[in-house]
């Protein structure tokens, strides 16, 4: 089997070679060579310590050096570069305590947590898969290298990591495998949840996000996000929908683009539903107030999973506003978005597209009909650059002081005030027109 190194990666073996060491890339990148992709990074295993890396290239960074990891600068382009080594007992499912370097190969692939992980590859060797990687790959499946509760025992990220791997690949999970992830889900418990927030975005950002299933119905959610479990939980009994909350929600992440903000969003935008699920007298479910609560859910869940703020607004201007639908007039519409904000747009629109899309088809036309008029009248809006916020308007809180007003809470009421006006009629929107309704 012959694989194309990138001639960085061949200049690093080949030093690593002359100088009596041994040296392979290794893991992700084979992996991904292995499936035509391009791989992110290139990640080189060795048999020499750090200290012997580091003496024989010029540039390096101590990226890791308790855990023998040393990054190799070439041109500013960085590659990790790391000794052979087992690791330690685990301690709590989380670090391995201690790391002991070993000369040899097969014993650093042994550690590695997936077969399609543990393959190595040099231009002297060829393909080491000493655990029938190239096997799985074929398969399609993700399988541990070795006893699989164990790995999970040892560190519980793995758990996740094998989810998270199938969505990006669009692999099953072997069946001892995933038996095993059923039985160890509980261990999640132990790890970060900054480690457990990046598998769960890497899933959803991923061609396949509907594996998000599968952490379902392991019971990885029920520890990470109990309230995905109560989504998947909540039937809907009316005739705009076809599938439990859950589902809708499933099939509403493959309708938007791999962006990180947008699949949160859709993920969370139904979240409130089965708090606020009513059932009337014909035995039709009703979801009033969902988008409210379910942008104040959101952000507790993202503050839970430690994401940054930033983020966490965004996500939960989307999920609060996902419902709001304007009267098609310039007036409303230019309400609605003084209200949510322009910097929630595009993004709305195509939030509102997915969550029509995972609906039934019942009245499908006539609700995309309306969504392409809210987008038309968006765009005729944004495009005639109308005043829509404070910053826009004609007068400031200076001006408003320098006519006479105190500087106050008052002050900050007039110009709200000012801006509904403008809004209402963005010819109104000078200075002389604006001051003159505060005299
Ligand atoms: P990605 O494309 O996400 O970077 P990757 O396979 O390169 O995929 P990394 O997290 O960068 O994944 O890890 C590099 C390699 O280190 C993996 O391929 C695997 O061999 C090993 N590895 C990483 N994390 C673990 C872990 N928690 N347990 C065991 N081995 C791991
Ligand atoms: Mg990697």
């Amino acid at each position: 089997m012959e694989l194309t190194l990138p001639d960085k990666v061949s200049y690093i073996l080949d030093t690593l070679h002359s100088a009596g060491f041994e040296g392979y890339a290794v893991g992700g990148c084979i992996r991904d060579s292995l499936l035509g992709k391009e791989p992110k990074d290139w990640d080189i295993t060795t048999s020499a310590t750090p200290k012997e890396v580091k003496s024989l290239f010029p540039h390096t960074v101590d990226t890791g050096i308790s855990h023998g990891t040393v990054t190799v600068l070439l041109e500013r382009e960085g590659f990790e570069v790391t000794t052979y080594r087992i690791d330690g007992k685990y301690e709590d499912s989380r670090h391995p305590k201690e790391v002991t370097f070993t000369p040899n190969l097969l014993e650093d692939l042994k550690r590695r947590d997936f077969t399609i992980n543990a393959m190595a590859y040099n231009q002297k060797d060829g393909l080491v898969d000493a655990f029938d990687g190239v096997g799985d790959l074929r398969r399609g499946l993700i399988r541990c290298v070795g006893d699989a509760k164990q790995r999970f025992k040892e560190d519980a990220l793995r758990l996740m990591r094998a989810v998270r791997f199938a969505a990006q690949l669009g692999f099953s999970i072997e069946r001892e495998t995933y038996a095993a992830i059923c039985e160890m889900a509980g261990d999640l418990r132990r790890i970060s949840v900054e480690r457990i927030a990046a598998e769960l975005v890497g899933l959803l950002v991923s061609d396949y996000p509907e594996k998000i299933r599968a952490l379902y119905e392991s019971g990885i959610t029920s520890v990470i996000l109990p309230e995905f479990d109560a989504m998947m939980q909540t039937e809907q009994k009316n005739p705009h929908h076809l599938y439990t909350v859950g589902e809708h929600t499933i099939a509403a992440l493959s309708f938007v683009e791999k962006d990180k903000i947008l699949r949160l969003a859709v993920l969370l935008h139904d979240v409130a539903k089965p708090l606020c699920e009513t059932v009337d007298e014909e035995g039709v479910s009703h979801f009033h107030g969902h988008p409210e609560l379910g942008g104040e859910m959101a952000k507790r869940i993202l503050r839970r999973l430690k994401f940054d703020n930033c983020s966490i607004q965004s996500i939960c201007r989307l999920v609060s506003a996902h419902d709001d639908n304007p009267p098609l007039t310039e007036r409303s519409v230019r309400r609605v978005i003084m209200r949510i904000g322009t910097d929630a747009f595009p993004a709305l629109f195509a939030l509102k597209r997915a969550d029509i899309l995972a609906q039934s088809n019942y009245q499908r036309q006539e609700k995309l009909e309306y969504l392409d008029g809210f987008q038309m009248y968006y765009r005729k809006i944004i495009e005639a650059k109308d005043c829509l916020t404070l910053k826009e308007l004609a007068v400031s809180g200076s001006d408003l002081i320098q006519a006479g007003m105190a500087e106050g809470p008052a002050l900050g009421e007039t110009l709200k005030e000012l801006l509904e006006l403008v809004i209402d009629d963005p010819k109104k929107n000078t200075k002389e027109y604006l001051l003159e309704q505060v005299k």
